[in-house]
């Protein structure tokens, strides 16, 4: 039996909703999520992309629909695709109507952004359940319903999640309960604690998402610190990292905030010394070669990549493979043991060796 990942805490359980070919909720693994940003109606952009996602390991993508072309392109978009295609819906209800019937599998809707929402709510729920297409009410502090704006004079926490609530018992008294949630803020404090009042009100699927969260940078920081003290509780069952850049780059942050937190198994991973005065080899290029060298394997497996021998053998018994640097060579481990000493120049082509000899042994990934 493989060794099931220790994890913070474990997983609230939530309610399981099919998202086409997935699951978000319940026991499912947590899934990632990005959007596209080529116009809807460029069917071959937006396909060209969704299978860019695809190969980045993104699991479940989202479309926007501003128009009627948009959503006219929906169909061959949801049929093409290989992961489940979401349809973002604001202000006209109609589209929901659209991406249903375009076999979408399933639509986000903005209740603050749909003019007599509530009136539409039996409509919606109907035509959905018809279809076996689930929801997302994705409530966002950009457009939170005036009512509420008015009530608690911004959108904090508390206003987020009594629209999320609202919104969610209007589907429920309509018999429908396939939906997840999520409450976006771009703040990640007044987020988690969206977030963590709304788990504790029901059991509905949790989307977490830092919105409109910034450049990559900026923005990787606020979702890994956001997601990492929800996910650490057991809060969330799919994310979307939203960057200022390119959406494959959004899921690779998201799937490295589920590999840190052994929510994904872990493919590659470098473990690598910050340097010091103590190094005698210039750490920071060896690790980016040696994980430029590895990113094509598909197997878990762990590397260390050390300046000096103070950590090195130390750090290099628990991984799979390492390197202790130093006086122009690099000592070479495979599960801790010194296997050779290579000079400084052979210590990439060396570990590249060695780490496709380990991962030829490993079952695939
Ligand atoms: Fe410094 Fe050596 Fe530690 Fe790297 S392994 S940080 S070079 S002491």
């Amino acid at each position: 039996m493989p060794e099931v990942p220790a994890v913070i805490t474990p997983r609230k359980l939530t309610r399981k909703v099919k998202v086409g070919t997935q699951f978000v909720g319940g026991d499912a693994p947590i899934t990632v999520q990005s959007m596209t940003t080529t116009p809807t109606t460029d069917i071959n952009a937006t396909l060209q992309q969704i299978a860019e996602l695809t190969a980045a390991g993104c699991d479940i993508v989202r479309v926007a629909v501003p128009s009627r072309d948009d959503a006219e392109a929906l169909p061959i978009i949801a049929k093409k695709s290989q992961i489940p295609v979401i349809a973002d819906i604001h202000f006209q209800p109609n589209y929901v109507f659209a991406a249903i019937d375009a076999g979408c599998a399933a639509v986000r809707v903005n209740p603050g952004n749909i003019r007599k929402f509530d009136d539409q709510v039996g409509a919606i729920a109907k035509a959905a359940s018809d279809a076996g297409v689930a929801l997302r009410i994705g409530v966002n502090a950009g457009s939170l319903e005036p009512s509420l704006l008015q009530k608690y004079g911004k959108p904090t926490a508390e206003a987020l999640v009594e629209s999320a609530v609202w919104e969610a018992s209007l589907f429920e008294e309509h018999g429908f309960h396939e939906f997840g949630i999520s409450v976006k803020h771009n703040d990640p404090v007044v987020m988690v604690k969206a977030y963590r009042m709304l788990s504790e009100r029901g059991d509905w699927p949790l989307h977490l998402g830092v919105t409109e969260a910034g450049p990559a940078f900026q923005g990787t920081i606020k979702s890994a610190v956001a997601f990492g003290s929800l996910l650490g509780d057991g809060i969330g069952d799919t994310i979307r990292v939203s960057l200022s850049a390119p959406p494959v780059e959004e899921v690779k942050v998201g799937l490295a905030i589920l590999q840190s937190l052994n929510l994904r198994e872990r493919r590659l991973e470098i473990v690598s010394c910050p340097s010091c005065g103590r190094a005698q080899v210039d750490v920071y290029t060896l690790a980016d070669s040696v994980q430029e060298g590895l990113k094509h394997l598909t197997v878990p497996i762990r590397v260390a990549v050390m300046g000096c021998i103070v950590n090195g053998p130390g750090e290099a018994r628990e991984a799979d493979l390492g390197v202790a640097s130093g006086n122009g060579k690099g000592q070479i481990f495979v599960k801790g043991e010194v296997i050779k000493t290579v000079p400084e120049d052979q210590i990439v082509e060396t570990l590249i060796f060695e780490a496709e000899r380990i991962a030829a042994e490993m079952p695939p990934g």
